[in-house]
Protein backbone atom coordinates (compact mmCIF):
# COMPACT_ATOMS: atom_id res chain seq x y z
CA UNK A 1 0.00 0.00 0.00
CA UNK A 2 1.32 3.46 -0.37
CA UNK A 3 0.67 6.62 0.55
CA UNK A 4 -3.00 7.57 -0.18
CA UNK A 5 -2.20 11.29 -1.10
CA UNK A 6 0.67 10.74 -3.72
CA UNK A 7 -0.18 10.84 -7.25
CA UNK A 8 -1.65 7.82 -8.86
CA UNK A 9 1.41 6.49 -11.17
CA UNK A 10 0.80 3.66 -13.07
CA UNK A 11 1.76 2.97 -16.82
CA UNK A 12 -0.85 0.58 -17.36
CA UNK A 13 -3.92 2.49 -16.33
CA UNK A 14 -5.26 5.74 -18.58
CA UNK A 15 -3.37 7.98 -20.40
CA UNK A 16 -0.33 10.30 -18.95
CA UNK A 17 -2.77 13.33 -18.41
CA UNK A 18 -4.75 14.53 -15.75
CA UNK A 19 -8.41 12.64 -14.88
CA UNK A 20 -9.85 13.67 -11.67
CA UNK A 21 -8.17 15.49 -9.18
CA UNK A 22 -8.19 17.09 -5.10
CA UNK A 23 -5.68 19.22 -3.03
CA UNK A 24 -6.33 19.77 0.30
CA UNK A 25 -10.05 19.22 0.15
CA UNK A 26 -11.90 20.47 3.18
CA UNK A 27 -16.12 20.30 3.37
CA UNK A 28 -17.85 21.79 6.20
CA UNK A 29 -21.42 21.94 5.93
CA UNK A 30 -23.09 24.21 8.62
CA UNK A 31 -26.49 22.55 10.11
CA UNK A 32 -28.56 23.40 13.18
CA UNK A 33 -26.60 21.55 15.20
CA UNK A 34 -23.68 23.32 14.34
CA UNK A 35 -20.82 22.40 11.42
CA UNK A 36 -20.28 19.05 10.04
CA UNK A 37 -16.73 18.51 8.88
CA UNK A 38 -17.67 16.21 5.53
CA UNK A 39 -14.41 16.04 4.14
CA UNK A 40 -10.77 16.68 5.74
CA UNK A 41 -7.23 17.05 3.63
CA UNK A 42 -8.71 14.87 1.12
CA UNK A 43 -6.00 14.82 -1.88
CA UNK A 44 -5.48 12.36 -4.41
CA UNK A 45 -5.22 12.68 -8.51
CA UNK A 46 -6.15 9.85 -11.25
CA UNK A 47 -5.25 9.72 -15.18
CA UNK A 48 -7.56 10.26 -17.77
CA UNK A 49 -9.33 7.05 -18.89
CA UNK A 50 -8.52 5.43 -15.51
CA UNK A 51 -11.39 3.83 -13.43
CA UNK A 52 -11.37 4.47 -9.78
CA UNK A 53 -13.96 3.52 -6.78
CA UNK A 54 -14.77 4.98 -3.42
CA UNK A 55 -15.91 2.53 -0.55
CA UNK A 56 -15.71 3.04 2.88
CA UNK A 57 -18.33 3.37 5.54
CA UNK A 58 -21.63 5.54 5.51
CA UNK A 59 -21.34 9.18 6.08
CA UNK A 60 -17.52 9.87 5.33
CA UNK A 61 -18.10 11.72 2.40
CA UNK A 62 -18.57 10.03 -0.88
CA UNK A 63 -21.40 11.62 -2.58
CA UNK A 64 -19.90 14.29 -1.29
CA UNK A 65 -16.79 14.36 -3.08
CA UNK A 66 -18.54 12.65 -6.24
CA UNK A 67 -20.50 15.69 -6.50
CA UNK A 68 -17.53 18.57 -6.45
CA UNK A 69 -16.12 16.55 -9.46
CA UNK A 70 -19.81 16.65 -10.97
CA UNK A 71 -19.69 20.61 -10.37
CA UNK A 72 -22.49 20.36 -8.21
CA UNK A 73 -20.78 21.74 -4.74
CA UNK A 74 -17.48 23.18 -4.28
CA UNK A 75 -15.54 23.05 -1.95
CA UNK A 76 -15.24 24.75 1.65
CA UNK A 77 -10.94 24.69 1.04
CA UNK A 78 -8.84 23.20 -1.55
CA UNK A 79 -9.24 22.55 -5.18
CA UNK A 80 -11.36 20.00 -7.41
CA UNK A 81 -10.03 19.86 -10.84
CA UNK A 82 -11.60 17.46 -13.32
CA UNK A 83 -9.50 16.96 -16.67
CA UNK A 84 -7.24 19.68 -15.55
CA UNK A 85 -10.26 22.21 -15.51
CA UNK A 86 -12.94 23.10 -13.26
CA UNK A 87 -15.60 20.97 -12.91
CA UNK A 88 -17.91 23.33 -13.52
CA UNK A 89 -16.33 24.51 -16.80
CA UNK A 90 -16.52 20.70 -17.74
CA UNK A 91 -19.48 19.95 -16.72
CA UNK A 92 -20.88 23.01 -18.74
CA UNK A 93 -19.53 21.06 -21.89
CA UNK A 94 -21.48 18.12 -21.08
CA UNK A 95 -18.79 15.95 -20.39
CA UNK A 96 -19.88 14.74 -17.72
CA UNK A 97 -22.31 11.47 -16.96
CA UNK A 98 -23.63 11.19 -13.75
CA UNK A 99 -25.39 8.03 -12.33
CA UNK A 100 -26.81 8.74 -8.63
CA UNK A 101 -28.20 6.15 -5.94
CA UNK A 102 -31.43 7.55 -6.32
CA UNK A 103 -32.28 7.51 -9.99
CA UNK A 104 -33.97 11.21 -9.94
CA UNK A 105 -36.03 10.60 -12.99
CA UNK A 106 -38.58 12.31 -14.51
CA UNK A 107 -41.64 10.94 -13.57
CA UNK A 108 -43.93 12.01 -16.75
CA UNK A 109 -41.52 11.12 -19.41
CA UNK A 110 -40.95 7.65 -20.66
CA UNK A 111 -37.90 5.55 -20.51
CA UNK A 112 -36.36 6.67 -23.55
CA UNK A 113 -37.10 10.32 -23.13
CA UNK A 114 -35.47 10.27 -19.94
CA UNK A 115 -32.54 8.78 -21.71
CA UNK A 116 -33.02 11.52 -24.44
CA UNK A 117 -32.83 14.63 -21.82
CA UNK A 118 -28.83 15.21 -21.89
CA UNK A 119 -28.99 15.26 -25.18
CA UNK A 120 -31.95 18.27 -25.06
CA UNK A 121 -30.48 19.84 -22.13
CA UNK A 122 -26.98 20.18 -24.51
CA UNK A 123 -29.00 21.16 -27.45
CA UNK A 124 -28.04 17.84 -29.62
CA UNK A 125 -29.97 15.63 -32.35
CA UNK A 126 -31.80 12.80 -30.51
CA UNK A 127 -29.95 9.81 -32.13
CA UNK A 128 -32.87 7.43 -32.04
CA UNK A 129 -30.44 4.37 -33.36
CA UNK A 130 -27.82 5.87 -29.96
CA UNK A 131 -30.86 5.50 -27.70
CA UNK A 132 -31.72 1.86 -28.96
CA UNK A 133 -28.26 0.86 -28.21
CA UNK A 134 -28.31 1.90 -25.06
CA UNK A 135 -31.97 0.41 -24.19
CA UNK A 136 -30.62 -2.99 -25.61
CA UNK A 137 -27.25 -2.57 -23.36
CA UNK A 138 -29.33 -2.19 -19.96
CA UNK A 139 -31.48 -4.63 -20.54
CA UNK A 140 -34.19 -2.45 -21.11
CA UNK A 141 -35.51 -3.59 -24.47
CA UNK A 142 -39.78 -3.57 -24.31
CA UNK A 143 -39.72 -0.80 -21.86
CA UNK A 144 -39.24 1.86 -23.87
CA UNK A 145 -42.29 3.22 -23.32
CA UNK A 146 -42.89 2.85 -19.99
CA UNK A 147 -43.04 5.46 -17.07
CA UNK A 148 -40.65 5.11 -13.90
CA UNK A 149 -43.52 4.38 -11.59
CA UNK A 150 -44.26 1.37 -13.27
CA UNK A 151 -40.44 0.38 -13.31
CA UNK A 152 -38.80 -1.70 -11.04
CA UNK A 153 -36.34 0.00 -8.75
CA UNK A 154 -33.56 -1.71 -10.26
CA UNK A 155 -34.99 -0.93 -13.91
CA UNK A 156 -35.15 2.83 -12.85
CA UNK A 157 -31.58 2.39 -12.03
CA UNK A 158 -30.91 0.99 -15.59
CA UNK A 159 -32.40 3.97 -16.89
CA UNK A 160 -30.19 6.48 -14.64
CA UNK A 161 -26.85 4.70 -16.28
CA UNK A 162 -28.29 4.88 -19.90
CA UNK A 163 -29.06 9.07 -19.44
CA UNK A 164 -25.40 8.65 -17.42
CA UNK A 165 -23.74 7.64 -20.79
CA UNK A 166 -25.75 9.09 -23.21
CA UNK A 167 -23.55 12.19 -24.17
CA UNK A 168 -20.48 9.78 -24.70
CA UNK A 169 -19.09 11.53 -21.59
CA UNK A 170 -15.07 11.93 -20.97
CA UNK A 171 -15.85 11.20 -17.15
CA UNK A 172 -18.43 9.18 -15.65
CA UNK A 173 -19.59 9.49 -12.02
CA UNK A 174 -21.69 6.77 -10.68
CA UNK A 175 -22.88 6.64 -7.35
CA UNK A 176 -24.18 3.25 -5.86
CA UNK A 177 -25.34 2.65 -9.36
CA UNK A 178 -26.32 -0.52 -8.79
CA UNK A 179 -27.21 -0.89 -5.64
CA UNK A 180 -30.67 -1.74 -5.72
CA UNK A 181 -30.15 -4.72 -8.41
CA UNK A 182 -30.00 -8.63 -7.60
CA UNK A 183 -26.01 -10.17 -7.83
CA UNK A 184 -27.11 -11.93 -11.14
CA UNK A 185 -28.02 -8.20 -12.84
CA UNK A 186 -25.24 -6.68 -11.18
CA UNK A 187 -22.53 -8.62 -12.25
CA UNK A 188 -24.25 -8.81 -15.94
CA UNK A 189 -24.41 -4.82 -15.31
CA UNK A 190 -20.40 -4.81 -13.98
CA UNK A 191 -19.71 -6.62 -16.95
CA UNK A 192 -21.03 -4.27 -19.70
CA UNK A 193 -19.56 -1.06 -17.88
CA UNK A 194 -16.40 -2.95 -18.12
CA UNK A 195 -16.74 -3.20 -21.52
CA UNK A 196 -18.30 0.75 -22.29
CA UNK A 197 -15.54 1.34 -20.62
CA UNK A 198 -12.67 -0.07 -22.14
CA UNK A 199 -14.23 1.00 -25.43
CA UNK A 200 -14.14 4.67 -25.16
CA UNK A 201 -11.27 6.49 -22.51
CA UNK A 202 -13.70 7.77 -19.94
CA UNK A 203 -12.65 8.73 -16.58
CA UNK A 204 -14.59 7.19 -14.24
CA UNK A 205 -15.13 7.33 -10.44
CA UNK A 206 -17.28 4.67 -8.59
CA UNK A 207 -19.01 4.68 -5.25
CA UNK A 208 -19.79 1.22 -4.19
CA UNK A 209 -20.82 -0.54 -1.16
CA UNK A 210 -19.66 -3.83 -3.11
CA UNK A 211 -16.22 -4.63 -2.36
CA UNK A 212 -15.89 -7.10 -5.03
CA UNK A 213 -17.73 -4.56 -7.72
CA UNK A 214 -14.65 -1.98 -6.83
CA UNK A 215 -12.35 -5.00 -7.43
CA UNK A 216 -13.78 -5.94 -10.59
CA UNK A 217 -13.88 -2.75 -12.19
CA UNK A 218 -11.38 -0.46 -10.90
CA UNK A 219 -7.82 0.25 -11.64
CA UNK A 220 -7.41 2.17 -8.31
CA UNK A 221 -9.75 2.23 -4.94
CA UNK A 222 -9.61 4.29 -2.14
CA UNK A 223 -10.92 3.70 1.58
CA UNK A 224 -12.29 6.46 3.28
CA UNK A 225 -13.27 6.66 7.24
CA UNK A 226 -15.58 8.85 8.45
CA UNK A 227 -15.52 12.17 11.26
CA UNK A 228 -14.09 13.61 9.56
CA UNK A 229 -14.44 12.36 6.14
CA UNK A 230 -10.48 11.25 4.99
CA UNK A 231 -8.95 8.91 2.64
CA UNK A 232 -6.87 5.96 4.49
CA UNK A 233 -5.67 3.74 1.95
CA UNK A 234 -5.26 3.47 -1.91
CA UNK A 235 -5.46 -0.25 -3.40
CA UNK A 236 -4.23 -0.50 -7.08
CA UNK A 237 -5.89 -3.38 -9.01
CA UNK A 238 -3.31 -5.42 -11.27
CA UNK A 239 -5.89 -8.03 -12.43
CA UNK A 240 -5.51 -8.42 -16.15
CA UNK A 241 -8.24 -7.17 -18.34
CA UNK A 242 -10.95 -7.61 -19.45
CA UNK A 243 -11.73 -9.18 -16.33
CA UNK A 244 -13.78 -12.52 -16.59
CA UNK A 245 -16.06 -14.57 -14.81
CA UNK A 246 -13.52 -16.65 -14.00
CA UNK A 247 -11.42 -13.51 -12.45
CA UNK A 248 -13.91 -12.90 -10.39
CA UNK A 249 -13.83 -16.66 -8.72
CA UNK A 250 -10.17 -16.57 -9.04
CA UNK A 251 -7.95 -16.39 -5.64
CA UNK A 252 -5.98 -13.24 -6.66
CA UNK A 253 -9.33 -11.26 -7.09
CA UNK A 254 -10.47 -12.86 -3.44
CA UNK A 255 -7.51 -12.07 -2.04
CA UNK A 256 -8.32 -8.44 -3.12
CA UNK A 257 -11.36 -8.11 -1.59
CA UNK A 258 -9.99 -9.44 1.43
CA UNK A 259 -7.72 -6.69 1.71
CA UNK A 260 -10.87 -3.94 0.83
CA UNK A 261 -12.20 -6.11 4.02
CA UNK A 262 -9.87 -5.38 6.13
CA UNK A 263 -8.68 -2.03 5.48
CA UNK A 264 -12.85 -0.99 5.84
CA UNK A 265 -13.03 -2.69 8.88
CA UNK A 266 -10.10 -0.93 10.39
CA UNK A 267 -11.38 2.54 8.72
CA UNK A 268 -14.42 1.74 10.59
CA UNK A 269 -12.93 1.20 14.10
CA UNK A 270 -10.67 4.53 13.65
P1 LIG B 1 -21.50 9.10 2.08
O1 LIG B 1 -21.92 9.32 0.66
O2 LIG B 1 -20.11 8.58 2.22
O3 LIG B 1 -22.46 8.25 2.86
P2 LIG B 1 -22.06 11.96 2.34
O4 LIG B 1 -21.11 12.59 1.42
O5 LIG B 1 -23.46 11.81 1.89
O6 LIG B 1 -21.47 10.53 2.82
O7 LIG B 1 -22.08 12.77 3.72
C1 LIG B 1 -20.91 13.06 4.47
C2 LIG B 1 -21.28 13.83 5.71
O8 LIG B 1 -21.74 15.10 5.36
C3 LIG B 1 -22.39 13.18 6.54
O9 LIG B 1 -22.12 13.42 7.90
C4 LIG B 1 -23.61 13.92 6.08
O10 LIG B 1 -24.59 13.93 7.07
C5 LIG B 1 -23.07 15.32 5.83
N1 LIG B 1 -23.79 16.03 4.77
C6 LIG B 1 -23.85 15.69 3.45
N2 LIG B 1 -24.57 16.58 2.75
C7 LIG B 1 -24.99 17.51 3.65
C8 LIG B 1 -25.78 18.70 3.55
N3 LIG B 1 -26.25 19.12 2.38
N4 LIG B 1 -25.99 19.40 4.68
C9 LIG B 1 -25.50 19.00 5.87
N5 LIG B 1 -24.75 17.90 6.03
C10 LIG B 1 -24.49 17.16 4.95
MG1 LIG C 1 -23.53 8.51 -0.42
Amino acid sequence: MVDASTPVISPEAGSARAGLGVREVVKVFKTSHGPVTALEGVSFDTREGSFTALIGPSGCGKSTLLRMFAGLDDPTSGSVSVLSQAAAVVQQQHQIGVAFQDAALLPWRSVEANIALPLQVAGRRIDKKAIADLIALTGLKGFEKARPAQLSGGMRQRVAIARALVLEPSVLLLDEPFGALDDMTRHTMNAELQRIWSERPTTTLLVTHSLGEAVFLSDHIFVMAARPGRIVARVDVALERPRTAEVRSSPEFHDYADRLAQLLFAAKAA
